[in-house]
């Protein structure tokens, strides 16, 4: 009988647990495994280049061990405040997108290749659903905006790159604990945007972490925001709000609803009127973001005047406002505009 052994799929440096890891270096002396886990979450080095390590192992290593990201193409935008990078994953692309503020700056964090949710406003959502990416994937867009990002701090991780990242909620969770334990990223310095999966939604505040959360709300009905964001039509309005009390409940924090402001879709009076009920039942604070135009999708988005008295109306009804600008529109690298240079199929709606 002849038994075939089945080539060990490569992984990630940054897939692996330190108790994966300690079990690879079974072999060699404990204070290794520090040296190899200081090397890539301290330093951010691939085995090869952790030099203080014997040729031989960093060769073993490197061997088993494969950086999942190649860079395909990196932008940074004309006045140098934001970096789009473009990676080649297996099977497809993704991107992340690193931005300076005066005090911070941030990583707009891919999740998965594609997503499968069908927001047609969201380039992500007209290219449709890949695969979930995996931990050392999702790591290592970190590891490389921390070093794009030099000499500044890498502060701030947001989870609003492609993909949907709590349909990848297990792997969310390990990356959010390495963030916190071993880039030593303070919880409140990383945010979750989700579509609204109340599921994990309601998973994700019994953990009871600070980490925020931000819920995609975009219309406060259920008849408009079934259209724009179809999932809705399993997870309505009023399972949103249960689920972003119980946010609050569990970490003392509000959920925070974007609303990509949509021109003569939800960007009205009447819609004003309806987000600020739902806002307030939910305790959540609203963040405005005009639409970026996407190829697949015919509206555009609300002018700077119609948004400012739109954030005008919401604050007179009570609610805490903040209006988002959008970065990098030059280079498409807006966050929540990523579409890895994919072809779009166009969609219709109905504008009310
Ligand atoms: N899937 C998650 C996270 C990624 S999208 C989510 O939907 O929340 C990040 C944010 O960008 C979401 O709030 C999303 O609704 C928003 N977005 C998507 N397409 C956009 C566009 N064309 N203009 C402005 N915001 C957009
Ligand atoms: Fe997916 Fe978020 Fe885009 Fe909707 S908005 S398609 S959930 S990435």
């Amino acid at each position: 009988m002849t038994s075939t052994t089945a080539p060990e799929t490569t992984r990630s440096p940054w897939d692996l647990s330190r108790d994966e890891l300690a079990e690879l270096l079974s072999d060699h002396p404990r204070y290794r495994v520090d040296q190899v886990w200081n090397g890539l979450y301290g330093r951010g080095l691939t085995p090869d280049q952790i030099t203080e390590l014997p040729a031989a192992l960093r060769a073993e290593l490197s061997e088993q061990l494969v950086p999942s990201l190649t860079l395909d193409t990196e932008q940074r935008s004309s006045d140098d405040t934001t970096v789009k990078q473009l990676w080649t994953v297996e099977g497809g692309s993704i991107e992340t997108v690193l931005m300076h503020y005066p005090k911070r700056s941030t990583a707009c964090v891919s999740s998965q290749a594609g997503c499968a949710m069908g927001c047609g406003f969201c380039a992500t959502g007209q290219i449709g659903y890949d695969r979930n990416l995996s931990v050392g994937e999702i790591l290592e867009q970190i590891v490389r905006a921390r070093a794009a990002a030099e000499p500044r701090r890498l502060s701030n991780i947001v989870f609003m790159g492609m993909g949907e990242p709590f349909a990848n909620y297990d792997r969310l969770m390990i990356v959010i604990d390495r963030l916190l334990n071993d880039f030593e990223i303070g919880a409140r310095k990383i945010t979750v945007s989700t579509v609204g999966l109340v599921p994990q939604m309601l998973r994700f505040a019994e953990a009871g972490l600070q980490v925020g959360l931000a819920v995609s709300l975009h219309a406060a009905n259920d008849e408009l925001r079934t259209e724009l964001v179809p999932i809705n039509k399993r997870h309505p309005i009023d399972d949103l709000v249960a689920a972003a009390q119980l946010f609050r409940e569990r970490t003392g924090r509000r959920v925070s609803y974007e609303w990509a402001m949509i021109d003569g879709v939800n960007d009205r009076d009447s819609d004003a009127a309806e987000l600020a009920k739902v806002a307030k039942r939910s305790f959540a604070h609203v963040n405005l973001i005009p639409l970026n135009p996407t190829p697949g999708w015919p509206t555009t988005g609300t002018p700077p005047k119609r948004i400012r008295a739109f954030a005008s109306q919401l604050e007179d009804a009570g609610v805490n406002v903040t209006v988002r600008a959008n970065r990098g529109t030059d280079i498409d690298a807006a966050c929540g505009q990523l579409r890895a240079n994919q072809e779009a199929t166009p969609v219709e709606i109905r504008r009310r």
